[in-house]
């Protein structure tokens, strides 16, 4: 694996970006613990970070580094990129507010049982990383769309990857009011 050469620091300073994000430190030490710490809080996977930030810092300035020969250059974006998805779900939910239809919202204890499956489930996934005005705005369509109700269990729910909603508000509407297409899990709820 290549490897920055002691003495050696990128012109900018210690940095790596995650996604959209953008990461720094004061070492390249600190830099590992830093993408690491970022990767768990965020939920995400954490692969391999010293893999990523190293193959990175040589793909970047290459002669800086030992074993460049061997630097294998790859896609660090995971699928289900989280900043994608929050692209979606934003569409998604502006068409609920913008439409004409009536959605009808269930009970607390069907929102509750379906949210506990979407927890079980790999492809319930964070959509809350990048842009955080986004974010912060996307938050709100989602609380407007299912009228502010929530459930023990609804906060801890990140969006769905296969069908692109916020399973905090997706969980508490009547499936007529869903699109349902790709393939779900034998689990799913909406299956
Ligand atoms: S596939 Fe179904 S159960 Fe899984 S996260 Fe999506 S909506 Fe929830």
């Amino acid at each position: 694996m290549a490897t920055p050469i002691h003495g050696f620091k990128p012109p900018g300073g210690w940095h790596y970006k995650d996604g959209e994000v953008l990461l720094e430190a004061n070492t390249l030490n600190e830099l590992y613990s830093t993408v690491e710490s970022y990767r768990a809080e965020n939920y995400l996977p954490n692969g391999d970070v010293k893999g990523d930030i190293n193959a990175f810092l040589c793909g970047s300035y290459p002669t800086y580094c030992h074993g460049v020969d061997m630097v294998v250059v790859t896609s660090v974006t995971p699928p289900n990129r989280e900043s994608e998805l929050l692209g979606d779900i934003t569409i998604w939910a502006k068409n609920i507010l913008n439409s004409n239809k009536q959605v009808n919202l269930v009970s607390s204890e069907l929102a509750e049982a379906r949210a506990r499956i979407c927890l079980d489930c790999p492809k319930n996934i964070n959509w809350r990383s990048g842009c955080g005005a986004c974010i912060t705005a996307t938050e709100r369509l989602s609380a407007s769309i299912r009228k502010a109700r929530d459930t023990a269990s609804t906060p801890r729910l990140g969006g769905c990857a296969v069908l692109r909603h916020d399973n905090r508000a997706a969980v508490f509407f009547d499936a007529e009011h869903l699109e349902i297409s790709g393939n779900l899990p034998d689990k799913c709820w909406l299956k």
